[in-house]
């Protein structure tokens, strides 16, 4: 539901979920959820069919659950007491929308509900929604209040405020989000019929390239990657010049979709500087020599990875930590300056960039959006992985990373410290397993690692193997031959 006020100046009404939240967690939406069976009980007139009546329904009762808006018929007369009281009876289940409705006299009208685009989530994201959208006015006199829980806080802004703070990374949002502030801030006369002129073929485009933060565009890539991973991200970075990180597809299908992007952006006047590598395994570089020839671009990574994967992908430049890549906007004042950032402990060559001006990080293998990250050696190794964490925590700001696997992570700094307290609970159960008597990895990872599929299997030994190199070279665990012994 897009809120707004105040015709004469008017302003958005915009959320921010909270942290806990399995999906979306931290990032900026209007407010609204899902259709409830209660809903196709409630009347409404004015809908168009029983559909369109259901939805308005939803949209009106998750508005007044989530921010205490009503929108309703008759609502004028309604104190700010009465409906208060209202929402907490719809909250606690002691009435039903329905009833409270009928109780008060009041009466949903569909036509008080600006009909703007509907958007399905796309096939990569970990949920799936088809989600119509409304605009409405907030009626006089009313106020709204976000009761923390699922959201942390609720804010009134003019739709160019709300660009601004895109711009400079103070939120993240999804393009539903940011195609309906674009609109309001070209003005909120017609907004709604602006956004549901455009062409199904442009809003596929703009779901291809996600637009998360403005110049950090996210292409997925269908990969050979490991569960439950199916696609790698490729980034697009930059203004009028512009990078491409990890196009990491070796299925041609989806190299025609990143072809299709680039070409575009290229028609544009935009033009591309280079391909960057943040690591060596084929689901990160699957891509590279493809794009490479076909818009006769340099490759760039780190000496480690350009070594190890050399005969595979050509290398032209290699990228040092601390290098700062700038990329402008000449339009614009606007500048993107890619610190690298040498982070190995998924892979010995392993890069992340830092985007100096909006706090973005790209993490690479390093974090990823869902699950954790296997450190396997000789490649991985958990010492390197734990400083390269811990690196990211020093960095001055920190607004979201962007990982090369899963969604887009707003919690930025509570993830990484997910990721640091995860691997010093695992040490803490193989060290528990030891003291219990395992020695050899089977041993532990049996302990430790209770039921893994076989197919697994090959992987948590690795993993626990990362751990037993780090007690080692701490002094706490000695090795001969398969067998580990505390110290
Ligand atoms: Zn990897």
């Amino acid at each position: 539901m897009i809120l707004l006020r105040d015709p004469e100046d008017p302003k958005i009404f915009w959320v921010k979920r909270a942290k806990t939240l399995a999906f979306m967690a931290n990032y900026h939406a209007f407010p609204g959820g899902q259709r409830d069976a209660a809903d196709a009980e409630v009347p409404i007139i004015n809908a168009e069919n029983v559909h369109d009546a259901v939805m308005r329904v939803t949209a009106v009762r998750e508005l007044f659950e989530e921010t205490g808006a009503l929108i309703a018929s008759g609502v004028d007369g309604l104190s700010a007491e009465r409906r208060a009281a209202m929402r907490d009876e719809l909250h606690s289940g002691r009435a039903s929308f329905k009833e409270l409705l009928e109780r008060e006299g009041l009466a949903l009208d569909a036509s008080l509900l600006i009909e703007a685009p509907r958007w399905v989530t796309p096939e990569t994201s970990p949920r799936r929604y088809n989600t119509r959208f409304f605009a409405a006015w907030l009626p006089e006199g009313q106020e709204t209040e976000v009761i923390p829980g699922e959201l942390e806080t609720g804010e009134w802004l003019r739709p160019k405020e709300a660009l601004r703070k895109w711009v400079d990374g103070d939120c993240v949002i999804v393009t539903p989000i940011f195609s309906a502030i674009l609109a309001l801030a070209d003005g909120v006369d017609g907004f709604a019929e602006r956004l549901l002129s455009v062409s199904q073929e442009e809003r596929d485009h703009l779901e291809r390239r996600v637009q998360f933060r403005y110049g950090i565009f996210l292409c997925p890539m269908r990969t050979p990657t490991l569960p439950p991973a199916t696609h790698t991200n490729c980034y697009l970075v930059g203004g009028d010049e512009m990078v491409v990180i990890d196009p990491g597809s070796p299925y041609p299908d989806q190299q025609a979709v990143l072809d299709h992007v680039v070409a575009r952006f290229i028609e544009q006047g935009r033009r591309f500087r280079e391909i960057i590598i943040t690591h060596l395994h084929p689901d990160h570089i699957g891509g590279v020599t493809h794009l490479a020839e076909k818009f006769n671009l340099p490759v760039a990574a780190h000496r480690l990875t350009a070594e190890a994967i050399s005969g595979e992908v050509r290398v032209d430049r290699f990228i040092e930590d601390g290098e700062v890549i700038e990329l402008h906007e000449a339009a614009g004042e606007l500048t993107w300056r890619l610190r690298a950032m040498w982070t190995p402990g998924h892979a010995r060559g392993h890069l992340s960039f830092y985007e100096e001006r909006t706090g973005s990080l790209l993490t690479g293998d390093c974090v990823v959006g869902f699950g954790t990250v296997v450190i396997a050696p000789p490649e991985g190794d958990m010492n390197d992985y734990l400083a390269s964490l811990r690196r990211y925590l020093e960095l001055p700001r920190l607004t979201a990373l962007m990982p090369g696997h899963g969604p887009v992570i707003a919690d930025a700094r509570g993830r990484i410290e997910e990721y640091v307290a995860h691997r010093r609970d695992r040490e803490d159960q193989i060290v528990s397993a030891m003291r219990a008597g395992a020695s050899v990895i089977p041993q532990i990872v049996n302990a430790v690692y209770v039921g893994v599929p076989e197919a697994m299997r090959q992987l948590a030994e690795l993993s626990v193997l990362a751990h037993l190199e780090k007690l080692e070279g701490e002094g706490r665990v000695t090795r001969a031959a398969d067998e580990f012994r505390l110290i």
